[in-house]
């Protein structure tokens, strides 16, 4: 009889009022029938998503908004007003539920100074746990140094961001003819994984030692291949690129993981294996994937009472200060 854990969750999503806009730019990338579904129980901060915790075990969702939001907004006030309100929104959510729910910052990427300013409104004045960013904003990456601003102040609060993904900014030609590529299946991947290594080989981590960042999906695939990182390091066209620790050493400094969307043993072992056991955390995707099968799968998992205490609930709550 499998252990059942007491859970905290942290890829949970929802949608906020006049959000919908934004959000149907996602879909091109999932089934109709999956995304009117999802909408439902996005919009629902009731029984509804209140009886999924339950069933899995899960006491503690953080929340944040179904991307992309204002990320995929062009006009750059526009952008910072809505964020704003899509944070009072969600406070008021978790006022409502406090003991269940805590919240990332969704915020304006387009004014990195204004996005780390509301960034710590959210953390000082609303409570939230850190910042979950859609990827890519207009084409800019966060190694860009206009970001420096934000990390430095993500640094500073103790602020974890999350980057979840979303599309590129133009579709590659690898993608040409396979729609079921471009997205989830696969792109997102690809796309975050890269996102993540801009950071990593920018020195974004040396320059800012203190910054935390954290990928869904197991890693986006990036624990498997360390060793990799690490050795082409060493012969790779460098340019001016200097990094104080190897690529792996960030990974065991500066990144967490998180198991949303991906119930599987094997890349749950190699994130332990690669990561260690304090930088993997158990999330669902909610409601992109069903709360109780991820709970059955984890709760099944093969990993020792230390391991899933660990990544079920302890490494959240002491990252997130929870
Ligand atoms: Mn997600």
């Amino acid at each position: 009889m499998a252990e059942t854990q007491k859970k905290i969750a942290l890829e949970e999503h929802f949608m906020a009022p006049g959000f919908i806009e934004y959000f149907n730019r996602t879909a091109i990338n999932i089934s109709p029938e999956l995304f009117g579904r999802a909408l439902d129980a996005l919009q629902d901060f009731g029984d509804r998503r209140l009886a999924a915790m339950d069933a899995a075990g899960v006491e503690k969702a953080v929340l944040s908004l179904s991307g992309p939001g204002v990320q995929a907004e062009t006009d750059t006030p526009t952008a910072t007003r809505r964020a704003r309100e899509c944070n009072n929104f969600l406070a008021e959510q978790i006022a409502a539920q406090p003991e269940r729910y805590a919240g990332f910052a969704h915020l304006a990427m387009q004014d990195p100074a204004g996005a780390a300013d509301e960034l710590e409104r959210c953390v000082r004045e609303l409570g939230f746990s850190g910042a979950m960013i859609n990827g890519q904003t207009n084409g800019a990456y966060l190694d860009d140094d206009r970001f420096s601003v934000f990390w430095e102040r993500a640094a500073d609060l103790g602020a974890p961001v999350y980057i979840h993904p979303y599309n590129s900014p133009d579709m590659p030609y690898m993608y040409h003819n396979h729609p079921e590529l471009y997205g989830p299946l696969w792109s997102w991947t690809v796309e975050t994984g890269n996102h993540a290594l801009r950071l990593v080989f920018a020195g974004v981590f040396d320059r800012f030692p203190g910054a935390k960042l954290i990928l869904g999906h197991m890693g986006e695939t990036l624990p498997y291949q360390l060793w990799r990182f690490d050795s082409r390091w060493q012969i790779a066209n460098r340019g001016a690129r200097r990094l104080e620790l190897s690529p792996s050493g960030y990974f065991r400094r500066n990144i967490w993981v998180t198991t949303a969307g991906v119930c599987s043993n094997e890349p749950l072992r190699c994130a332990i294996d690669a990561l260690g056991a304090e930088r993997v955390m158990f999330s669902i995707d909610y409601p992109f994937e069903r709360a109780q099968e991820a709970a059955d799968w984890f709760d099944a998992a093969p990993l020792s009472a230390e391991e899933r205490r660990l990544v079920g609930g302890d490494n959240a709550r002491r990252l997130l200060r929870l």
